[in-house]
């Protein structure tokens, strides 16, 4: 498989991968986006080992969350999630792909469409080359390769995560961003020093009112 890296350069390297990507054309670069942490976030924690597992697992408020994001704000979505375990062997990569298809699917049929999914098989101990980004959250390489593939205002842009990596990863990105701890997965708790978020909510649903009102407070 190959991997980006942050000067756009394709290698051999489990820094970054890119899982699926819509074409650059159909987001307008220069504006923010709104980035979303999988696990923890849209469903719940367990084995995704058959792509449908992923409708077991999911939270119910997810889908329907992510497509008010989507056409309230006209922002585009991206996933950005941790999946080092997609670096085990080809056939866990399939299942984490799969799992990541899935949910693409779901968004499409009820309407809606991701601009972006990311998903990062490296792991935090694996080393990074002098000049690069690791992709693992808290890094954040997966933001930094969405950002130069359309063209993101980071510092216009949002980050709904469960754990303390997800808030330090898009504060690595761009200081500037803002970011939405929800409760549910981590809730915050799987770091001992935590990290203020701008916003903690509930869950998925009560991110998307929050971005919503912020953003229609902008126009
Ligand atoms: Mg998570």
């Amino acid at each position: 498989m190959q991997h980006a890296a942050p000067d756009g350069s394709r290698q051999e390297t489990p820094l970054l991968a890119v899982s699926y990507h819509q074409p650059s054309d159909q987001v307008e670069g220069g504006r923010g986006a709104i980035f979303v942490d999988r696990d923890g976030v849209l469903n719940r924690f367990g084995n995704m080992k058959k792509a449908e597992d992923l409708d077991r697992l999911l939270q119910p408020n997810a889908v329907e969350s992510l497509l008010r994001l989507m056409s309230h704000t006209k922002m585009p979505v991206y996933v950005v999630t941790n999946q080092q375990r997609a670096a085990k062997d080809d056939r866990t990569l399939s299942q984490v792909e799969a799992s990541l298809d899935r949910l693409c699917q779901l968004v499409v049929e009820n309407g809606g469409k991701f601009a972006g999914v990311l998903f990062c098989p490296s792991r935090s101990q694996d080393p990074v080359p002098k000049g690069m980004v690791s992709g693992h959250k808290p890094n954040a390489g997966m933001f930094l390769e969405a950002a130069r593939l359309d063209s993101l205002d980071l510092s216009q842009s949002y980050m709904v995560g469960d754990s303390v990596k997800d808030m330090l990863a898009a504060k690595q990105a761009h200081p500037e961003m803002t970011t939405l701890l929800v409760a549910t997965g981590h809730g915050g708790r799987d770091e001992s020093q935590p990290h203020p978020p701008e916003a903690s909510v509930a869950c998925i649903g009560e991110a998307a009112d929050w971005i919503i009102g912020r953003e229609s407070g902008r126009t």
